[in-house]
């Protein structure tokens, strides 16, 4: 006999027949010998007509307000849900979250779970009834029992935060699609049905705007070890698996908020290839990384810096036992790339760097936890590193600093973070490599190597000119970004290097979402004037497509077919950025859709079946 905690979203419970049709599943479920917690979210779209409602009476309503009002749509579906439960003859109880004891952060309209009680659940369970608890909705820890909300979207949050703490045995979520998709099927109508995706692709995929999950509900699912499956409301389909690797044991206190670092990584074998001043035009990166696939290396990390003028700096790492092969590949190829204004430099084209390593925190909720990367850098800057290279992602953030500061960088992080040696690693200090990734093969079935493909249309791209390359920058600009709590990502510093008063300086161009871009712009060039920065430059008509799979680790050739698929379509990359399963480019807003139905194409994930999605 299982415990599962069942999630039915708005369109499953949108109506009287399909109410009984929850009912029924959640029947059939308890017959088959499980106990059943059930989490609801508001009926149809009953909190858009509340958050229309309230903006009718007020341009900016009070939060705390809002919180009741928004509230009360779960508290209708949770009553009806268990009446029709009662009516099918099964036992059953409502709870709000404050019945519960869903104990939230008193942040309302974006609540985090500090943690659930789950005496009252358990003791219901005892008595044979199934639970109906309303998703979406907390309290706070004051004396006042403040309603709180967890967020649009947040009732998955709420589920899988029940499973965790309820340690049930899986966490399915009901919804009016099949399941995960390679991408968005109303702008790829081939996309394709996934049976399973662990956590890591997943997180990065709704970070990226993949809407079946609320990002937040996977990484409690990953952080807990929670089993998570996407179903159909409408048929007994198997839906898609969300699977984790077995997690570090964790406390339940402070759910949502405690510890988003759970490991430093680092690797010291690693050397950087740069090329200089490419021509900004289609196909360039496709030609470089087509060629460097045909000789079989395997890079690690890709950028590709914003233009200046009509050149590109593009620059990917290596292992150093690679390096020599790479940098022959990279020499080859540079005349034939050769900008005609490049002739006239003296610069070098191909720049080799040996003896760097990468250091990396891992986790889940980088990129929405703007502090979290912030942090980071200020201790690197605390610890006198240099950073040569960032690559950002939902799962990871990894600087790539000199070798002789690995150690220090380590010891540095494992402090700020907490993180404790792991036995049978090799402490601070000894020089190897750790590849403590989480990235476990679960499925006998081998994965392709790229797994979805995204598109997102809402992020901006800013650029700072001349900002000096010195420890402490990046804290300094990017933890002024997360003191007005702005995620960043795809962060990328120019290779080349102008000389400004005796001190080197480069240009540092990252994403944040279109809404946060004019804020930010404005925040930077208040602190361009005071650093003596350069030129702060927004550009809001870009389009980020990424491909994200964990079986693209250590396998040649992924990103050359990215860029290839794109250069046979004429569109120009603007900008390139890695982390270690995901690849993302920024092209101009118009190509966006075209990118990723050429990109979906080039990785063989079109399927023959189209995928029904309701608008
Ligand atoms: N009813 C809430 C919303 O519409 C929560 C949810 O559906 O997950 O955002
Ligand atoms: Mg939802």
């Amino acid at each position: 006999m299982a415990l599962i905690v069942q999630k039915y979203g708005g369109t499953s419970v949108g109506s009287v027949e399909r109410i009984q049709a929850v009912a029924q599943r959640v029947c059939k479920t308890i017959k088959a010998g499980n106990s059943v917690v059930v989490v609801v979210s508001a009926m149809g779209k009953t909190t858009d007509g509340l958050v229309k409602l309230a903006y009718e009476i007020s341009k900016n309503p009070n939060s705390r307000e809002m919180d009741m009002l928004l509230s009360t749509g779960e508290q209708v579906s949770i009553a009806i849900v268990s009446m029709a439960l009662q009516e099918f003859g099964q036992p059953a109880i409502s709870l709000t979250g404050a019945q519960v004891g869903i104990v939230t952060e008193a942040e309302h309209t974006r609540a985090r779970i500090l943690h659930i009680e789950t005496e009252r659940i358990k003791r219901h369970l005892n008595q044979n009834k199934v639970v109906v608890v309303a998703g979406f909705q907390g309290i706070t820890r004051t004396e006042e029992l403040e309603i709180t909300t967890l967020g649009r979207g947040g009732s998955d949050t709420s589920a899988v935060a029940l499973a965790a703490a309820l340690r049930a045995d899986f966490c399915e979520i009901y919804t009016d699609v099949p399941g995960i998709l390679t991408t968005d099927p109303r702008l790829v109508p081939e996309a394709q049905l996934m049976d399973e995706i662990t956590s890591n692709e997943m997180l990065e995929l709704a970070s990226l705007g993949a809407k079946v999950l609320h990002p937040r509900a996977v990484e409690i699912a990953r952080n807990y070890g929670v089993p998570l499956v996407v179903r159909s409301s409408w048929t007994d389909d198997p839906g898609t698996w969300v699977v984790s690797p077995q997690p570090r044991p964790r406390s339940l206190v402070d759910l949502e908020i405690a510890r988003s670092v759970d490991d430093i990584e680092f690797d010291i074998n690693q050397a950087k290839v740069s090329m200089l001043r490419v021509p900004d035009k289609p196909g360039v990166a496709a030609r470089l990384f087509g060629e460097i696939a045909r000789q079989d290396v395997d890079v690690d990390l890709i950028i590709q810096s914003i233009h200046e003028g009509n050149t590109n700096d593009i620059a990917f790492t290596v292992m150093t036992p690679i390096l020599k092969k790479a940098e022959a590949v990279a020499v080859a190829i540079a005349p034939v790339l050769r900008s005609q204004k490049a002739a006239e430099n003296e610069e070098a084209e191909v720049m080799v760097q040996q003896n760097i390593a990468k250091v990396s925190i891992a986790g889940a909720g980088m990129i929405g936890r703007p502090g979290v990367a912030a942090k980071m850098f200020a201790t690197l800057a605390e610890a006198g590193v240099n950073i040569q290279m960032i690559s950002t992602s939902e799962i990871k953030v990894s600087c790539v600093i000199d070798n002789a500061d690995c150690d220090r960088a380590i010891a540095s992080l494992r402090t700020a973070f907490e993180i404790e040696v792991k036995e049978g690693e090799p402490d601070q200090g000894v020089k190897s490599s750790s590849s403590s990734s989480s990235f476990v093969p679960f499925s006998p079935f081998p994965h392709p190597p790229v797994r979805g493909v995204a598109l997102d249309m809402k992020q901006a791209r800013l650029a700072i000119r001349q900002v000096q390359d010195r420890p402490g920058t990046a804290a300094k600009l990017f933890g002024l970004l997360a003191q007005h709590n702005i995620s960043v990502d795809m962060i990328i510093q120019s290779q080349r290097c102008h000389m400004m008063n005796g001190i080197p300086t480069r240009d540092i161009a990252f994403t944040v979402t279109r809404i946060d871009a004019q804020a930010a712009q404005k925040m930077l060039q208040q602190a361009a004037a005071e650093y003596g920065w350069g030129e702060v430059v927004l550009d809001s008509a870009i389009a980020k497509v990424s491909i994200v799979g964990a079986g693209m680790v250590g396998q040649p050739g992924i990103a050359a077919t990215m860029f290839e698929a794109l250069s046979q379509h004429q569109i120009n990359i603007q900008m390139i950025a890695t982390s270690e399963i995901k690849i993302s480019c920024v092209v101009a807003q118009e190509e966006g859709v075209k990118a990723l139905q050429v990109i979906h194409t080039a990785f063989g994930l079109a399927g023959s079946q189209s995928i029904q999605v309701p608008a």
